[in-house]
């Protein structure tokens, strides 16, 4: 796939509802999106599969949703005020700010052979300073530092600062894990490639809880468990790969990290992060809150900082791809289709019900159906156009199943269902229709 198949997912996301630009109207505001009805069904059914393989159908995982705003010094703690920072150049003849590692800065910046992509001109690049990524805002009326919180750049901190809660409510013993799912943000100095880097963005991450001594083999374990969810949603195998961090790559709180990364249409990228963070977190913040975070083996007594072993994944990241993984342009007969082969679970609509025509009773017995239906799944009603049109509508939003009212359904009460991509057509007793389907979201 190439760039033009990445303009062609942006354009059928805003076509059809899945991601609008932020503020349109007001111009846009940059690398910030938003969900359409069809976008947030998508990225909510990602989010639900994401909680069920990692909580719902897991003993020794808890949930938590934790407050974006926390005390300022858990982030002193984190090392995310010291040492959250890319470095930044300027241009100063056309504004443009670059990360002081992008490829697109040839040369040494400020120095005769500096170029700057945007203007041309050469020279004009200042020397680089770091810039903290985190959002800042105040909290309470007085605007002065003393005030000053952070929007959380990653959801982690909320689970590290909330351990032993969770661990006592919930009379866990490790290994064990938290989950979250929620909104961070980062002040992105270069944003974009659509909703793969934003500033504003959903992070589903669990960090579990082990013993120092069997660190390795919970990481083994959960690199694993990570690739096996990428292909349960269905995503081509050939496309995701494990990049592990060479020495240079590895964050300072971690002693093993490798991503999931994705072959995006713009090239192998991180999508999902999985670390051996150590006993880094919960040291500093034992360290900076003067609470005791250890942990007491109950079997040996032994007591011991537990080691945490990290798997984050974002959740529009995700959804980018498996939108690129599943877009297709085909031929059916004679025709061009673009088709969303999404994997059933996680489609946003799971059937379109098509009355053959206007009249005959057709569309009264479609509305019976479709209010049977909409009990266990969301469906889409549709009685415009021919019913290849219909078709077309459905499969290009990754509908997997179409279902036609027609004569016989009205006289003899079966209808038939169109399978999106085998193009096959069951013949289905209306009173079968819903576990029919059913059977087939999974
Ligand atoms: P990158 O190198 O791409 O900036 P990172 O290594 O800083 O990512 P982590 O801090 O490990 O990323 O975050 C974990 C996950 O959160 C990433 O794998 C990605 O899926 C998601 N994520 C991080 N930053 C962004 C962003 N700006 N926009 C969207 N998703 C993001």
């Amino acid at each position: 796939m190439s760039e033009t198949s990445m303009d062609k997912i942006v354009s059928l996301c805003k076509r059809r509802g899945f991601v609008f630009q932020s503020s349109e109207i007001y111009g846009g505001l940059g690398s910030v999106w938003d969900y359409g009805p069809l976008g947030v069904e998508l990225k909510k059914n990602l989010k639900d599969r994401w909680w069920n393989a990692m909580v719902r159908e897991r003993e020794n995982i808890e949930g938590l949703d934790s407050a974006i705003l926390m005390h300022p010094d858990i982030w002193k703690a984190s090392g995310h005020v010291d040492g959250f920072t890319d470095p930044l150049v300027d241009c100063r003849t056309c504004k443009n700010r670059f990360r002081a590692d992008d490829e697109r800065i040839k040369g040494v910046p400020g120095e005769e052979s500096g170029q700057c992509p945007a203007c041309g001109n050469k020279g004009v690049l200042t020397g680089a300073r770091s810039f903290n990524l985190m959002f800042k805002t105040f909290m309470g009326p007085v605007e002065e530092s003393a005030s000053e919180i952070y929007l959380r750049p990653e959801t982690a901190q909320g689970i590290y600062v909330n351990y032993v809660n969770v661990m006592q409510s919930s009379r866990q013993k490790l290994p064990f894990g938290i989950a979250q799912i929620g909104k961070a943000f980062r002040n992105e100095i270069t944003p974009g490639n659509f909703i793969f880097r934003t500033r504003e963005f959903e992070q589903m991450e669990m960090q579990f809880f082990v013993n120092p001594a069997d660190d390795k083999k919970w990481f083994d374990y959960w690199r694993e468990q990570r690739m096996e969810f990428h292909t349960s949603l269905g995503i081509n195998p050939d496309k995701l790969r494990f990049h592990p961090h060479g020495p240079g790559e590895l964050a300072h709180y971690a002693k093993e990290a490798e991503d999931v990364e994705y072959e995006f249409p713009f090239g192998w990228q991180e999508m999902e992060g999985i670390h051996n963070r150590t006993d880094f977190d919960l040291s500093r913040h034992m360290e900076h809150s003067g609470k005791k975070l250890e942990y007491r083996d109950p079997v040996s007594n032994e007591r011991f900082i537990p080691y945490i072993i990290e798997t984050s994944l974002g959740a529009d990241r995700l959804m980018l791809a498996v939108l690129a993984d599943a877009y297709a342009e085909e031929e059916v007969e004679g025709e061009k289709r673009v088709v969303l082969k999404l994997h059933p679970s996680v489609a946003p609509i799971k059937a379109g019900i098509f009355p053959l025509v206007k009249k005959d009773g057709m569309p009264e017995l479609a509305r019976k159906v479709q209010e049977e239906l909409q009990k266990a799944m969301p469906v889409s009603y549709d009685i415009s156009g021919s019913i290849g049109k219909r078709y077309r509508r459905q499969d290009e939003t990754g509908t997997p199943f179409c279902v036609t009212i027609d004569g016989e359904s009205v006289s003899a009460g079966s209808v038939t269902v169109r399978d999106r991509d085998t193009l096959k057509q069951d013949r289905v007793e209306i009173d079968n229709l819903k576990s029919y389907l059913v059977d087939r979201l999974l």
